[in-house]
Formats: C-alpha cells, structure tokens, sequence
C-alpha cells in the first residue's frame, strides 16, 4: 500500500512518515500541492493524506487535480474547525476527516478502514437498490423520480452512502457534517435524519436508513 502524504508542516509530516512506515505503509512525503499534483501523476497511490491549508494550490484543488486522471481515496486533515470545510469536503467527496490535533491511532485507523474499503467509493455517483446520488450534479433521484434535499441533507445522504453498512454514531454524523460536539445534544441530528428519511425512504415500498437504537445509524439494503 502506497500513501501520497501532502503536508507543510514538518513535524507533522516527519511524526505521520514514522508512524505509517512503523505500521509497514510506504509514504511518500511532499510538502506542497505542486509537488503533490506531480507526484500523483506518475504514481498509483492507494491513499492521499491531504492537508487542507497548504502554500499555494489548497488541499481542495490538490484532490481535484489527483483525480483527474484516477480514482484515488482521500483523507484531509484540517485545522479549520469550519462548518462550510466539512460539508464542501463530503460533497466533493473526500473519503474522511481528520480535525488537527489528532491521535496517531485515530489516524491509522482511519486509513485502515479507507484501504479496506477500496476504489469502489470514489465513484461521483452513489447507489443503493434504486437511489442514486449524483455528486457533481447534484442531483438525487429515487426509482426514477427526482428528489430535492437542502445543502445539509444531501452532505448527509452523501456520508451515508459512502459508508453503506457501517453503523455510524450520531456523534460522528453530528461532527463530520455540522463540524460540532454534540455530547449531550444530538437531536440536530436526528431532526435532520427523519426529514431525509421522509424524502428518501418514506414514500418508497423499503427503508434504507434504519436506526440502531441508541446509538445512531446504519445505512443497507434489507430484504
Ligand atoms: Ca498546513
């Protein structure tokens, strides 16, 4: 498994080649986008670590510019606590987040599950059973009817399908889509939940969003 790792800040990048070598990834280290837009053209990566706020062309442009060759799986790292990054990330579909500082266990862990998930899910249209969503366009579609949703429900339906069958917390939704903690207070989420729900899955015969009683929710086709 080859990582492209797009960082500026050294410490950062020397603490990330270490560890990720430790745990038997090869890392090629760059500290620019330029360099990172020509290193992606030559190399078959597996992963890109991107950090967001780089000299020059900014983690954005990077992703956009590395896969337009190539699908490649990103993982941005950010220390922008900004809402508009996250959801401007998910709908341009970055593969995960990671809000600087982080722990180098949550970072690997990360990338393990990016890895294992594969090429798969970089495709700009997402689907399960007959929805679809189209990233670019921005368009959804359900059994050949259009479906409109807000900014936040379609970052949310995004995040979803990219992650079909993993149960995700309404801690983690609260933190990649809103960029909040909502340790006490999820209902924001839930709110948001029921009113894609009602969109998406209500008017149709089968249900793909199902809740996993007190702690959030899966996404998966079932028979
Ligand atoms: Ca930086």
């Amino acid at each position: 498994m080859r990582i492209l790792l797009v960082e500026d800040e050294a410490h950062v990048g020397e603490y990330l080649v270490k560890g990720l070598g430790e745990n038997g990834l090869v890392v090629d280290w760059v500290r620019s986008g330029v360099d990172a837009v020509h290193h992606g053209a030559n190399v078959d990566y597996d992963l890109a670590i991107l950090d967001v706020g780089l000299p020059g062309l900014d983690g954005w442009e990077v992703m956009k510019r590395l896969r337009a060759t190539r699908p490649l799986p990103v993982l941005f790292l950010t220390a922008r606590d900004r809402v508009e990054d996250r959801v401007r990330g998910l709908e341009l579909g970055a593969d995960d987040y990671l809000v600087k500082p982080f722990s180098f266990s949550e970072l690997l862990a990360r990338v393990r599950v990016i890895l294992r998930r594969g090429r798969q899910q970089d495709a700009t249209v997402l689907t399960i059973g007959d929805l679809s969503l189209d990233v670019l366009r921005r368009r959804v579609e359900r059994a050949g009817q259009r479906i409109e949703l807000t900014v936040k429900e379609f970052a949310l339906l995004t995040l979803f399908l990219r992650r079909q069958t993993e149960v995700l917390s309404r801690t983690l939704i609260a933190e990649l889509v809103w960029e909040m903690h909502f340790d006490r207070d999820t209902n924001v989420v839930e709110v948001a939940v029921r009113r894609l729900r009602a969109k998406v899955d209500e008017p149709f015969a089968s249900s793909y969003i199902h809740t996993v009683r007190g702690f959030g929710y899966v996404m998966e086709q079932r028979a």
